[in-house]
């Protein structure tokens, strides 16, 4: 099918979301193995020879009418055939016109092929494939991080790579809360007010762990769970004390998805109020965080079959699931 993404792809894609400020740091560093051209910018991301086209024909470039355009929408298809066709907003000086010509026969011997994704090659791991360690890996080398140690507790098997990725930035501090923002001065010290409560500087740790409104989210999680429990100061602390709450392996593994999902759940919840009006519910956003954790689960063993309602009841099902497999 035409244009067709895997899950995983589009999962990996939005971190690399060329509207976002990390996205598009991350693409000018990787390259890109042309398949559809549906997802690669056909300007500005690595996808024939070792940089951009965009540095290559600058001026090309600034006259092209579709600077943001995809490979695929740089053409199409005439009987099985891709042709290029570029649009400009004027007609070519000479020396561009031969730009464009030495454009085209770079372009000749890229094979589109309709139906088949295109590939990432990561810089980091020797066989270029993606892993969401290697990911950070380089989002610490273009943000130049502090030293940070990579932390086993933020590799969470089952949890998807963009949430892997989302909870390592949130541990470093640098998801775009609105103390981030006002940081980097987006926003200003008026505006960086805590979406839930109106009243605390948004940064990742209030948001996630000190907020009334987020603490009585994971008090309502270890309540579920049977745990009675006193939270932590960081959140790299409470990743990693979070799975020594419980015993034995699969427990372990089910438990720390579960603080993935509870910190995703609010973070979703907090987007959903800025940008979509939603509002506060305790209740929603339990629900919500108890479903991926289902969705999760079964993704990860096809034999986890209880529901995100059935996980609602009770926290028996996980239990009686890890237990029998240990
Ligand atoms: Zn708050």
């Amino acid at each position: 099918m035409h244009g067709h993404i895997s899950p995983f792809w589009k999962d990996v894609l939005s971190i690399l979301d060329p509207n976002s400020v990390i996205g598009l740091v991350l693409r000018e560093n990787i390259k890109f193995k042309i398949g559809d051209g549906s997802s690669i910018l056909f300007w500005s991301d690595v996808w024939i020879g070792s940089n951009a086209l965009r540095s290559i024909f600058p001026r090309l470039y600034q006259n092209s009418t579709f600077r943001n355009g995809l490979v695929n929408e740089m053409g199409q298809w005439v009987n099985d055939q891709w042709r290029w066709n570029l649009v400009w907003r004027r007609n070519l000086l000479s020396y561009e016109e031969q730009q464009y010509h030495h454009l085209l026969s770079m372009l000749a011997p890229t094979k589109i092929q309709q139906g088949r994704d295109d590939k990432l090659i990561w810089p980091c791991n020797s066989d270029g494939s993606f892993s969401v360690k290697s990911c950070c890996t380089l989002i610490d080398n273009t943000f130049s991080a502090n030293d940070r140690v990579f932390e086993a507790n933020v590799w969470i098997k089952g949890a998807p790579p963009k949430v892997q990725v989302f909870l390592w930035l949130a541990v470093q501090d640098k998801v775009s809360t609105r103390a981030f923002l006002h940081q980097r001065t987006v926003l200003s010290a008026t505006q960086a007010s805590c979406v839930f409560c109106n009243s605390d500087l948004e940064t990742s740790e209030h948001l996630f762990i000190h907020c009334n409104f987020s603490r009585s989210v994971w008090m309502k999680v270890l309540d579920w769970w049977g745990i009675q429990y006193c939270l932590l100061k960081t959140l790299d602390s409470l990743l990693l004390q979070w799975p020594e709450m419980v015993h034995g392996k699969f427990q372990r593994s089910a438990w720390r998805l579960i603080s993935s999902s509870t910190i995703w759940g609010i973070w979703l919840l907090r987007n959903k109020i800025v940008f979509e009006e939603g509002t506060i519910n305790l209740f929603d956003c339990f629900s919500i965080i108890l479903h991926r954790v289902a969705i999760w689960l079964h993704t990860q063993d096809s034999n986890f079959t209880y529901t995100g309602n059935d996980l609602l009841r009770s926290s028996d099902g996980i239990k009686l699931w890890c237990n029998k497999k240990s």
